[in-house]
């Protein structure tokens, strides 16, 4: 993988903060997903939507034939603007409202993921107004430990999300009872930034077993969703930028016993479009402290919240002149690399060692595609960060 180079020129002339989207490597991203599922006629990757709506991303996300996860009537909606398929859409959520889940009837969704029994019968209430028959997938909660961050782990006993085991087959049974809907399949997702393939092995192993208790109780379902989580590598994305996408599919096509004639969906997030995006920032002031030594920017929580809500980290450059990257070396100062916010959250990195800074210096903070533009806030009146494009800057450089 070449090293990126960012157009620098063209920066220097743009307020920022701003987040910059490099379209190769989400082309490149998608173009290895595609690769990795080429020889499976029957799995298809419906992008979780939340990770990133940016419309860009997401019409160029459709054009290369990916469905999309939806967790709320917005996003399907976002979904449906950009060019998905409605027959590709799959809408999750504990507390879809009445609104929301008649804007997914009327377009014709492909399947909804239910999460409790009072949500399977307003579907199927609605969908009886509607005169139409909705796909439901019942989602199950596999207790299975995503060994990831705990405010992004969701498939362990004790969440909010999903049906629990045991009430597998009676929420089934529910279901058919019902006019309406259609359970057509069964849906799964453990978490996010899983890094280790256990886990899914775990998740595989779940399912074989909740298949073979639904089929010895008569049922059958046409698909199996495991929901997404793939993670990233957040340390090395310059030099690491496509994720493990083959050794992912790999598992499930290893680990997963599918039922012939059984479709096989999975909602990929933050693994698609994380390591396009980048944040980029000025260093507004370099204040040096008794003990430490700050780097204040003009980016902050509002723009990129992540570190402040996860305390996950992001892989921070200088950019030279020319638009690249400056490799650190034993000569490197070290850093805080703080926002402006008055809240004490609001540091981007601690002690991280990095070239000597100027005022005006140019930042990129890097992975921040996924779950970074989509969740700015407007905290102190800040306004919402920017997006910018690879494409749109080199035609005008
Ligand atoms: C968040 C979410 C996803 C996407 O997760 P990533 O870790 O970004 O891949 C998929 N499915 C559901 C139900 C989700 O809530």
């Amino acid at each position: 993988m070449s090293q990126i180079t960012f157009p620098a020129t063209r920066f220097q002339q743009m307020d920022t903060p701003f987040y910059y989207y490099d379209l190769s490597v989400l082309q490149q991203t998608l173009s290895a997903i595609r690769e990795a599922i080429r020889d499976h006629a029957h799995y298809q990757v419906h992008y979780a939507v939340k990770a990133n709506a940016n419309p860009r991303l997401l019409a160029l996300i459709a054009e290369a034939g990916f469905g999309a996860d939806c967790v709320s009537g917005g996003e399907v909606q976002a979904a449906l603007n950009a060019g998905f398929s409605s027959k590709k859409i799959v809408y999750a959520g504990v507390g879809k409202s009445d609104k929301e889940i008649l804007t997914a009837l009327r377009a014709g969704i492909f399947c909804f993921n239910v999460e409790s029994v009072p949500e399977l019968e307003i579907i199927n209430q609605l969908a009886a107004a509607q005169g139409v028959v909705a796909n439901v997938a019942l989602r199950i909660n596999p207790n299975v430990d995503a060994h990831t961050h705990a405010k992004i782990t969701t498939g362990l006993a004790e969440n909010k999300f999903g049906i629990a085991m045991e009430d597998m087959l009676p929420t089934f049974q529910r279901a058919n009872a019902l006019t309406n809907v259609r359970c057509v399949g069964l849906h799964f997702h453990i978490g996010s930034q899983i890094e280790q393939m256990d886990s899914f092995v775990h998740l595989c192993e779940r399912i074989n077993e909740l298949q073979d208790t639904l089929e010895a109780a008569g049922h059958s379902v046409e698909h199996i969703n495991v929901g997404g989580g793939l993670g990233v590598d957040y340390i090395h994305p310059l030099a690491n930028p496509i994720p493990q996408f083959r050794a992912y599919f790999d598992t499930f096509h290893a680990h997963l016993h599918l039922r012939p004639q059984q479709t096989l969906h999975f909602e990929l997030g933050r693994s698609v479009v994380a390591q396009c995006g980048h944040l980029i920032s000025r260093v507004l002031y370099v204040k040096e402290g008794h003990v430490k030594r700050f780097a204040i920017l003009d980016a902050c929580m509002t723009d990129l919240v992540r570190p402040a809500m996860y305390g996950s980290r992001h892989a921070i450059s200088l950019l030279d002149g020319q638009g690249n990257c400056v490799a650190s070396s034993d000569a490197d100062l070290r850093y805080d690399v703080v926002g402006p916010i008055c809240e004490s959250s609001d540091v981007f990195a601690t002690d991280l060692p990095l070239p000597s800074l100027q005022r005006g210096d140019l930042l990129a903070l890097h992975s921040a595609g996924a779950y970074g533009e989509v969740m700015a806030f407007t905290y102190n009146c800040r306004p919402l960060p920017s997006a910018f494009y690879s494409d749109e800057l080199k035609a005008e450089s």
